[in-house]
């Protein structure tokens, strides 16, 4: 039976003279009209061997749900999806999300040219860093600042043009590996500088440091352990003690941040104040390096702020040409920092931020709204709102969770891997949490219009997936 309704399928090449499909052409590389038909009578032929449909849709139908699918967006491999995980900066899915205002400045930066590199005053080439600079000196306390790609770039400079040939002093409880493979020991021995391994793996002390500038280390490097924390019997230096040491010593002092943060703020759990790099300047640290796309809540670049003469310098490397920052993370860049001069301005416009901030009421008001839509969309879809912990992600706030609200879906013919599934193929893919034999959609990692789109996914789950039990 199966096969007789397989045979039904209408070919690729009828397909492709079809007058609608034939229209698309002109719009579509052909290449991509070719592959979204394709993709269409792959899901036919599949939804048929499942059982899950027993009529095989007409050419007309398809052509049009072609044209649908090409106009879309779903026709990308990179593309928008909705995090329900509850984690903020989820590394997977790109870190933070840049919220509506942001996107289109950086559309109206990138749809034409540019003053990237030209000072429109007077009229001559001008440098790609002013437009971000004097924003961060005036948000850090920092006397100079510049920006490059990431911050794994922004410590490799900083290495590279400070450190090379030299000690450079490092706590063993402080040689990370963070994801995607950024090792403290690697980068320091690609960079030209010499680690010296100080202290033990759960405690180092100030003199560990003190001896480590006797037996000739002439920089003190502290790395934010971001993504793990060590508890129980374990010590580190902070910035204020460290930068005693250094003045001391007359030992450099640098500091990567990793998830650094612009200003104190109670309610965003930052209780840790070693955070703000304002502060770490203000201690004595000489350079301070932190990304773009952690807790600043921007796009993917890496921060160096610090002392005038030493950030010239890393400025004049050559492979800061190679470590450059784009145009449009630049533009992004810039409209963080505009709002971030006033910490309320920076939780209302940076949506990270804003999500971050959510008191555990305010996400269980939005998990009951979305029940109820989940409700209305799928009645038979059983369903809780409960308490869950998120999180700040991205290695930013180790050890740090936030009170959250979730809703709990249960469909009785769908297992939670099938459900899961089903959501991940969503016209906008939806990644859910999943937790023992429940899909969660933690609420606060939600962005305006995203749950409709959740309610109305399941309302489609649930009917076709009861079509396939029937
Ligand atoms: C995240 C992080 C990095 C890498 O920053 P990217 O912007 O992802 O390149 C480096 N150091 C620390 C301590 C970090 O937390």
């Amino acid at each position: 039976m199966n096969n007789s309704l397989l045979r039904k399928i209408p070919k690729t090449d009828i397909l492709l003279a079809h007058p609608v499909i034939r229209e698309a052409v002109e719009k579509y590389p052909y290449e991509i009209v070719k592959e979204t038909v394709k993709n269409c009578t792959d899901r036919i032929r599949r939804a048929i061997l499942s059982g899950a449909v027993s009529s095989v849709p007409s050419a007309d139908e398809i052509a049009d749900a072609v044209v649908t699918k090409l106009g879309s967006g779903d026709i990308y491999s990179l593309r928008r999806v909705i995090n329900a995980t509850g984690v903020v900066l989820h590394t997977n899915l790109g870190r933070a999300p840049l919220g509506k205002a942001a996107a289109e400045h950086i559309a109206a930066v990138a749809s034409g040219y540019s003053n990237l590199e030209y000072d429109l005053e007077k009229g001559e080439r001008g440098s790609r860093y002013s437009h971000v600079e004097e924003l961060l000196c005036q948000v850090t306390g920092a006397e100079a600042a510049m920006v490059v790609n990431n911050n794994a770039g922004a410590v490799f400079l900083m290495l590279n043009t400070l450190c090379e040939g030299k000690k450079v002093a490092v706590s063993r409880g402080e040689l990370v590996e963070i994801g995607g493979s950024f090792r403290v020991p690697e980068i320091m021995a690609r960079s030209g500088a010499e680690l010296m391994e100080i202290g033990t793996t759960n405690k180092t002390h100030p003199y560990d440091y003190s001896d480590a500038c006797d037996e000739g280390a002439e920089v003190l490097l502290k790395v934010h352990t971001s993504n793990f924390r060590i508890m129980g019997f374990s010590e580190s230096v902070d910035i204020e003690e460290l930068a005693k040491i250094a003045k001391e010593k007359k030992a450099l002092l640098l500091y990567d941040l990793g998830s650094g943060f612009l200003f104190p703020c109670e309610n965003l759990g930052l209780h840790d104040e070693g955070h703000v790099a304002g502060k770490c300047l203000r201690a004595g640290a000489d350079i301070v390096c932190f990304s773009g796309d952690k807790l600043l809540g921007s796009c993917q670049a890496g921060v160096i702020v610090g002392k005038k003469e030493l950030v010239n310098r890393i400025k004049k490397n050559h492979l800061t040409r190679m470590l450059r920052i784009d145009k449009l993370s630049l533009a992004g860049l810039e409209y963080a920092l505009r709002y971030s001069v006033e910490p309320q301005l920076a939780v209302d416009n940076i949506p990270a931020l804003n999500m971050l901030s959510l008191s555990g009421e305010e996400c269980v008001r939005r998990a009951r709204q979305l029940r109820q839509k989940i409700a209305e969309a799928a009645p038979e879809a059983v369903t809780s709102v409960i308490d869950v912990q998120d999180e700040a992600g991205g290695g930013s706030l180790p050890g740090v969770s936030f009170e959250g609200a979730a809703v709990s879906l249960q469909l009785n013919w769908l297992d939670t891997k099938e459900i899961e599934k089903a959501l991940r193929e969503n016209a906008v893919p939806i990644v859910a949490r999943i937790s023992r034999d429940n899909v969660l959609f933690s609420t606060r990692t939600l962005l305006e219009g995203d749950m409709d789109e959740i309610a109305e996914a399941i309302g489609r789950i649930a009917h076709a997936g009861k079509a396939v039990r029937q």
